[in-house]
């Protein structure tokens, strides 16, 4: 395992950022590429990355499943073909398992993004599946956010509703191959199977990357992201002191209490917030 690979495995498993490396981060374009199951994500990704080395880039990719017995096998199938790439320096690939979280990133993504960043990765690719309001998160991570959709999903209004369509900075649909798709906006027609449209989809994400840092617009969703991630990483420590006050005497005492309706649920928590103690959070481990 490289070094990289090892520090990633620390940051997926709760560790906070090395010192100083933050300050090293910002240079690399975030591509955020998300949309239904089966869509073809990772058969786009696996294009792309053969588009930016050809053009001398540098990619890392995160990838994010959603570890479902349905859908796992398939996806299983199309990371191995991602991972053809791994041999190569440029292109660093790992898969990330949803595992106890609230939406289409983990907890540990936007550490993660920063690491590949410091490495000095041209491009972080994040993908997401995007199949109900979650996928709206890989927005508050990515720069650019490429929205894939396929032939057969039918009408692409259809997907409007879910917000995925309301994120897009760049809207695919994939599988051209398979037929003709009218769709509300342009749209980039790809094939992952032919390789139809993909070098047109990677100078969309450039257009895309020069147009927000010509209108200054790079600048605000960096401050978004920013202010996105430490909410996030508060909420989950607020998260874990809640559930360590819970287990003193005098809480179990109150839940009992609660349970056996001498006690309201809203005067329970006037009395449990005073057991929270905020200032007594886990410190993340610093590897
Ligand atoms: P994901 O779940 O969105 O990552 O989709 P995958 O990349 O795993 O692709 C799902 C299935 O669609 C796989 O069997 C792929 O081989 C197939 N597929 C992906 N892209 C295309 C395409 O452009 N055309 C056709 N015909 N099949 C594709």
């Amino acid at each position: 395992m490289s070094d990289l690979s090892k520090l990633v495995s620390r940051l997926e498993n709760g560790a906070a950022l090395p010192g100083k490396l933050y300050a090293k981060t910002g240079r690399a374009h975030i591509v955020g590429i998300t949309g239904p199951p089966g869509v073809g994500k990772s058969s786009l990704i696996d294009r792309l990355i053969e588009e930016y080395r050809r053009q001398k880039k540098t990619v890392g990719v995160i990838a994010i499943d959603p570890t479902s017995p349905i859908t796992g096998g398939a996806l299983l199938g199309d990371r191995l073909r991602m991972q053809r790439h791994s041999e190569d320096a440029g292109v660093f690939i790992r898969s990330l398992a949803t595992r106890n979280h609230r939406g289409g990133v983990t907890d540990s993504t936007p550490a993660i993004v920063h690491v590949l960043d410091a490495a000095g990765f041209d491009l972080v690719i994040v993908e997401t599946v995007g199949a109900g309001q979650d996928e709206v998160e890989v927005a508050d991570v990515a720069d650019t956010v490429v929205v894939v959709l396929m032939p057969e999903l039918g009408d692409a209004i259809q997907q409007a509703k879910s917000g995925l369509m309301e994120i897009a900075d760049i809207l695919v649909i994939n599988k051209s191959d398979l037929g003709a798709t009218k769709t509300a906006r342009p749209a980039i027609h790809t094939s992952a199977k032919t390789g139809e449209g993909i070098v047109e989809l990677v100078a969309a994400i450039a257009a895309h990357h020069k147009a927000l840092v010509k209108s200054g617009d790079l600048a605000k969703r960096r401050a978004r992201a920013a202010r996105a991630e430490v909410i996030r990483l508060l909420q989950s420590r607020m998260a874990e002191s809640i559930l360590r006050a819970l287990e003193s005497t005098r809480a179990q005492k109150i839940l009992t209490d609660v349970t056996q309706r001498k006690l309201d649920p809203f005067d329970a928590v006037a009395k449990l917030a005073g057991e929270i103690n905020h200032g007594n959070t886990s410190s993340y481990r610093r590897p």
